[in-house]
């Protein structure tokens, strides 16, 4: 599995250890897919992350690491411990060396107990089972951007697009930058550059005083940027049925300005921003 970074270096990947988001190189780097442009033999679809102990399970093994763990037993588990569960003391004088001597005996009788599964009942009863009750987060293409697209997105070739959408051209700089205003939003398409000439967009930005999303439309819908990875957008429930109350009624009308922004994540709570990522970079 190799990587190519946007510097255009390709880089071997150590396997061993899968992130949905992020790559160890064999030299021992830290890589973001924010920095790369492709992912080679990518090598994610045929593994999983144990959500309880974080090992990197292939698939169709996920039943042998659950056995591994539970055939171990509690008394390998960091809360396994020896209760107490009967104590019988007796005192005799014995001789010791001609001496008389008071020895005291304690019978302890013990039991081995977890102490996570005390301490935890709504869990499956000891760590070492934990691993079957938390399941594998196996890497998809749902879950993982490189996965849906090894390639990362195309360029959009739309640039000479961008003046009839309405965007101004602000060619002060060593590369031209594409911006319109939208009410109290600014709104930017990111170029890509190959030898000094733009060639496409590589996403949009839109962004005020207090929001800065970057976006791409995809063919199955927009995406947006999240921990330096591309997330597929999740509409809020409260602002579907705002676009379902708008499109019912007439009279309101929908807006950037007036709409409320609230994000979590790849979440977007504002119908209002979401028409405006729309029909950004359309030409209506
Ligand atoms: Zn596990
Ligand atoms: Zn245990």
């Amino acid at each position: 599995m190799k990587v190519l970074l946007k510097s255009g270096k390709l880089v071997e990947i150590d396997t061993r250890y899968l992130f949905h988001n992020q790559y160890n190189t064999i030299e021992g780097k830290r890589i973001f897919d924010s920095e790369i442009l492709r992912v080679v033999d990518d090598v994610r679809g045929e593994y999983g992350k144990c959500r309880y102990c974080g090992a990197i399970i292939r698939r169709g093994e996920e039943e042998k690491h659950f056995k591994e763990r539970e055939n171990a037993g509690c008394i390998n588990c960091f809360w396994c411990f020896d209760r107490v569960t009967d104590r019988q003391t007796t005192t005799e004088i014995e001789m010791y060396n001609n001496e008389r001597v008071r020895v005291r005996k304690t019978i302890e009788k013990l039991e081995k107990a977890c102490r996570y599964a005390e301490n935890s009942p709504e869990t499956s009863g000891c760590t070492l089972k934990e691993c079957r009750r938390m399941g594998i987060d196996w890497f998809t293409p749902e879950n993982t951007f490189f996965l849906k697209f090894p390639d990362g997105f195309s360029p959009l070739p739309v640039i000479d697009r961008l003046g009839a959408a309405g965007f101004s051209v602000e060619s002060r700089f060593l590369n031209a930058t594409y911006h319109k205003k939208i009410g109290s939003y600014t709104l930017q398409a990111i170029l890509v550059y190959t030898d000094g000439k733009p060639y496409g967009v590589e996403c949009f930005r839109l962004y005020n005083s207090r929001i800065d999303y970057r976006f791409m439309p995809a063919v199955d819908g927009l995406y947006i940027k999240s921990n330096s990875t591309w997330k597929k957008f999740r509409i809020a429930k409260s602002v579907q049925r705002t676009i379902e109350n708008h499109s019912s009624s007439p009279r309101r009308t929908t807006g950037p300005s007036g709409s409320l922004e609230i994000t979590s994540g790849k979440t977007i709570h504002s119908a209002g921003l979401l028409n405006l990522m729309r029909r950004a970079y359309s030409c209506d």
